[in-house]
């Protein structure tokens, strides 16, 4: 689908963002009833925060020329959006899940919390090489590269990496069924059904020179020989 529109701004995503810091200020105030990891997630939502935001800004001014964001790729991103950030903030906040928390022995909080490190950095390094082709929904921006080099050059979906290492330690982090562990298969959705519409939309956009870099570099991994 061909729009040639620039980038709009949503409403809906001020009244959420003012949310949020409401919530993160109160999950920052009564931190002693979620424990000390519940600490080092706030601080993760703070720094990709401070991250993404950069490339929020940056992306604002694009003229978006194609865009695959139809209904799924909006139920996706929605059930993402409350599953990574709003179900944990507003449990650590107001403890409104509290029925569903669960205990976990020191050395499984001690994983989840040197695993931010592998998140932080892939989740910096795929927004700092896609610049300003990145984009929150699928979509193609005028002048859009096809990003091959950088943490692009092992693997074509080091944001979704991150993201993945972000769900997976996030029960780590936040003791509750609800507000800790439904990002998994949220983001199980997101990678099964987002990635293929996205690929697709790469190849429709870049033809032999998106096949020629996925036949040299995996999803997730390098390929070695290549
Ligand atoms: N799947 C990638 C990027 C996620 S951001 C990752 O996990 O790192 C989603 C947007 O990035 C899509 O709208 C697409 O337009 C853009 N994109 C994805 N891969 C790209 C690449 N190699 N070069 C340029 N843009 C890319």
């Amino acid at each position: 689908m061909t729009t040639d529109r620039p980038t709009t701004r949503n409403p809906f995503a001020r009244v959420t963002l003012l949310l949020a810091l409401v919530l993160l200020v109160m999950a920052i105030v009564h931190w002693r009833d979620n424990g000390w990891a519940s600490l080092v997630w706030l601080a993760m939502f703070v720094v990709t925060f401070a991250i993404r935001a950069r490339y929020v800004l940056r992306s604002r001014t694009n003229i978006v020329v194609a865009s695959r964001s139809h209904l799924k790729e909006k139920i996706l991103l929605a059930v993402m959006f409350l599953t990574i950030m709003m179900l944990p903030l507003l449990q650590l906040a107001t403890q409104a899940f509290s029925f569903a928390d669960y205990q976990l022995p020191d050395w499984a909080i001690w994983i989840g919390v040197v695993s931010q490190l592998p998140f932080l950095w892939l989740f910096w390094r795929s927004h700092a090489d896609l610049d300003r082709n990145w984009s929150p929904s699928l979509e193609v921006r005028r002048n859009h590269e096809l990003v091959t080099t950088g943490i692009y050059a092992w693997m074509r979906h080091p944001m979704y990496a991150a993201i993945w290492i972000a769900a997976l330690t996030q029960p780590l982090l936040i003791h509750n069924w609800i507000a800790g562990v439904l990002v998994i298969p949220a983001c199980a959705a997101l990678w099964f059904l987002r990635v293929p519409s996205e690929e697709a939309m790469m190849r429709e956009t870049f033809g032999a020179a998106y096949d020629d870099y996925a036949r040299r570099v995996g999803r997730l991994l390098p390929r070695p020989g290549h």
